[in-house]
């Protein structure tokens, strides 16, 4: 934790010798695009984007899980999404999982997670995937069909499925390696994650 409390101690320092661009945050925020991904600490969206400081909204959750929209349920995950959508019009939504996944891993072993119910209870109302199924050490293929299964939940928050109806909104499938730093896309037209 030291290393982490020297660094943001001496942050704004750094932050001096680009003033301008810190200083024009001041002004608000607009951001290109929203970026879901895990909580897992291997992925950092800004070193894989280039992303600067107000370029992308991000939202993480175990499991890059996206809840389905449920009306009346206050809810983190809708009311990031509709805040990016509605209020700051961003122009695309990223789901973009990873490789070696905990959470996946957990579902397709079939890991006792009696330990951690609020992990279990998250990962059972949040995944598709059943048991058994494909756990190979990188999870690529179960991960990739989870993040589709997460990108189609998006598109029950009724902001996003308006946009994108609309033509205003790409939604794009992403899958990370945490181990090479390679991103793949889902490309709908074959139906299959090839590189960026
Ligand atoms: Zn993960």
């Amino acid at each position: 934790m030291q290393a982490f409390i020297d660094h943001a101690r001496t942050f704004r320092r750094r932050a001096a010798q680009d003033s301008d661009a810190f200083g024009r945050l001041a002004a608000g925020q607009n951001p290109q695009a929203l970026f879901i991904t895990c909580s897992d600490s291997r992925i950092i969206p800004s070193a894989v984007t280039g992303a600067r400081p107000g370029d992308l909204f991000e939202m993480r959750t175990a499991g890059n899980i996206v809840p389905p929209y449920r009306p009346h349920v206050p809810s983190a995950e809708a009311a990031t999404i509709e805040y990016a959508v509605e209020v700051l019009g961003i122009a695309d939504i990223v789901v973009c999982g990873h490789s070696h996944c905990g959470a996946v891993g957990a579902v397709v072993r079939g890991d006792d997670l009696t330990g951690v119910p609020a992990v279990r209870d998250w990962l059972a109302d949040g995944t598709a995937l059943t048991p058994g199924r494909e756990a190979s050490h990188d999870l690529a293929r179960p991960v990739q069909r989870h993040v589709l299964d997460q990108v189609q939940k998006l598109r029950t928050h009724p902001s996003v499925a308006r946009r994108a109806d609309e033509g205003r909104l790409g939604l794009h499938a992403w899958f990370y390696e945490v181990h090479t730093g390679a991103v793949l896309t889902h490309r709908p037209g074959i139906d299959a994650f090839l590189p960026l």
